[in-house]
């Protein structure tokens, strides 16, 4: 069986790979040219599962192969959840990591917070044999109006897991592993897969 990620994004495949080691896991790019994946859902699952059908249906041979997407994003409870759903696109399409924190410190420091709840969501597709599955994964924690270290990617330079003292930019890349919204949807996905 191999396994077809359904994403171009660097830090979510290193995930990945690191959560799915010994198994045959490969981007959606090495079987195809890269394009572009509206994102028109309202939700992390519709998203996912938007984007695990984009890559199923355009792959000419689908024997044996499972398509895996993740749809992630952070929410933060003193913005009414922002950014969500638009967490890659929050400060405008196509920004950079550095571009959407920066936005969302602006908007942290707007309301004079310094420290405040925050969550990661993380919904995970499976497509296989034309079935689509769907799993979740939550991590709690704080956000804060600064960047700490520079491990992970995306908000995690300004994410404090519950728990721990230091952003998930500053801890070692095994704790993020063993708590992470990612590593616990991917974990019920794993569980999935063993059915297939
Ligand atoms: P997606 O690729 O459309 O699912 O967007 C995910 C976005 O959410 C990323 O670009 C990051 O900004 C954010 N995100 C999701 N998971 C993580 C994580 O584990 N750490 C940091 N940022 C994350």
């Amino acid at each position: 069986m191999k396994i077809i990620i359904a994403s171009s994004n660097q830090g979510k495949i290193k995930e990945f790979e690191q959560l799915l080691p010994n198994i045959d896991i490969k981007p959606y790019t090495h079987y195809l040219e890269k394009f572009e994946i509206e994102e028109t859902g309202s939700s992390f699952q519709e998203n996912a599962i938007i984007k695990a059908k984009a890559i199923y249906d355009k792959l000419p041979n689908k024997k044996d192969i499972v398509v895996i997407s993740d749809d992630s994003g952070i929410s933060v409870c003193a913005l009414n959840n922002e950014p969500n759903i638009y967490s890659a696109r929050y400060a405008k399409p196509d920004a950079t990591d550095d571009e959407n924190n920066q936005k969302l410190i602006f908007k942290l420091k707007e309301k004079h917070l310094t420290k405040t709840p925050a969550y990661y969501t993380a919904s995970i597709a499976l497509i296989y044999n034309n079935q689509i599955f769907t799993t979740h994964g939550w991590m709690w924690g704080d956000v804060i109006d600064t960047l700490k270290g520079d491990g992970g990617f995306g908000y995690d330079p300004m994410f404090i897991p519950t728990g721990f003292d230091k952003t998930l930019g500053e801890l070692d890349p095994t704790i993020k592993k063993g708590i992470s919204h990612r590593t616990k949807a991917l974990n019920l996905a794993l569980k999935i897969l063993k059915l297939f």
